[in-house]
């Protein structure tokens, strides 16, 4: 089965975040202290996180992509992962981590089926790292990278942000990360939402800025939203990916739901469906009812990022 939104759309990947909390306090993404964070009882429980796929997945959508807030934070992740690979082994099941706890359990979610792990890391410099994400230590996530590797991902992708004045000059670390591992280092231009909604226009850096470092680079293949790029006698890639400088509207197959049951249908729309509560059919009609209810595209250019949420409550 395939579904279709209103502007025909064939809508095939969701996003879930299984926590809003997280370890880390990017300086991008969340605020310093003073976080809201959700009660427990108001947090999807593993079982009905394992209903909301199921339906999902009744509805044609086959890639399941857990994030957070820091997903690896819940002890019953592993669990969670066993259960989607449950409702059918073919589903395409990713993981976005900061990477910081996942030395331990990299080997534990191979077993129970993850497909891909998508890796934040903004500094390969311990002192940049920590003042990004606000004390958080390179080598943990470095560990944790080697460990994924150990464990046999074989497609790991790293994600940066780059932050003009912050993290420009680490570029070059970053991509030599490719060198000898197949490695896929995939820049990513900061969104003005969240804490980052009202922030000096000096702090981002544009595509075209990323790319100038870039000048020995090939384009190679364009993969969903990113431009990949490879280097002569590089294992791994390179990627960038500009909602600031492209709209990827036009192409978005995707719907978020939030780690307090949420569906999102846009990440820029304030417009949530609540799915907390909900089981079989009217589940599935529920997640219908907000995927007709993607926007055709959103006004970011217009009027700035609607949701009044921080990334880790929506996962990126
Ligand atoms: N904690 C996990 C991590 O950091 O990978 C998963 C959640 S985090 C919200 C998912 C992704 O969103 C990260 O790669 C992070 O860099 C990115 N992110 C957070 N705030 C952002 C912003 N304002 N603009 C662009 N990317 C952002
Ligand atoms: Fe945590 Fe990820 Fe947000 Fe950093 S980007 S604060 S690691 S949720």
């Amino acid at each position: 089965m395939t579904i279709k939104d209103s502007y025909g759309r064939t809508i095939k990947y969701l996003r879930l975040s299984v926590t809003d909390q997280c370890n880390y306090r990017c300086i991008y993404c969340m605020p310093e202290s003073g976080v809201d964070m959700k009660k427990t009882a108001e947090i999807l429980s593993i079982e009905e996180m394992t209903r909301i796929v199921r339906a999902a997945h009744a509805l044609g959508i086959g890639k399941i992509r857990l994030t957070g807030g820091e997903p690896l934070i819940r002890k019953d992740v592993v669990t969670l992962c066993q259960n989607i690979k449950a409702i059918d082994k073919e589903i395409e099941l990713g993981i976005t981590t900061n990477g910081s706890l996942l030395a331990p359990m990299a080997r534990d979610l191979m077993d129970a089926g993850v497909d891909r792990l998508n890796i934040s890391l903004d500094s390969t410099d311990p002192d940049t790292f920590r003042k990004i994400t606000r004390g958080g230590e390179t080598k943990d996530v470095l560990d944790g990278i080697k460990a994924a590797l150990d464990a046999g991902f074989d497609n790991i992708k790293i994600n940066t942000v780059l932050l003009k004045g912050v993290n420009e000059n680490d570029l070059l670390d970053l991509i030599r990360l490719t060198k000898d591992e197949p490695i896929h280092v995939r820049f990513i231009e900061l969104m003005p939402l969240g804490v980052a909604k009202n922030w000096s226009s000096d702090r981002f850096m544009t595509s075209s800025a990323i790319e100038k470092h870039l000048k020995n680079a090939e384009v190679v293949k364009i993969d969903g939203v990113a431009r990949v790029y490879g280097l002569a006698g590089h294992k791994g890639t390179i990627g960038l990916i500009c909602p600031m400088s492209n709209s990827f509207c036009p192409s978005c197959n995707k719907i978020r739901v939030t780690a307090d049951g949420k569906l999102k249908p846009c990440l820029h729309s304030d417009q949530e469906i609540d799915l907390k509560g909900l089981d079989g059919k009217e589940l599935e009609q529920a997640i219908l009812d907000g995927i007709m209810q993607k926007p055709e595209s959103h006004r970011f250019g217009v009027t700035g990022s609607s949701t009044e949420r921080f990334m880790n409550e929506i996962g990126g």
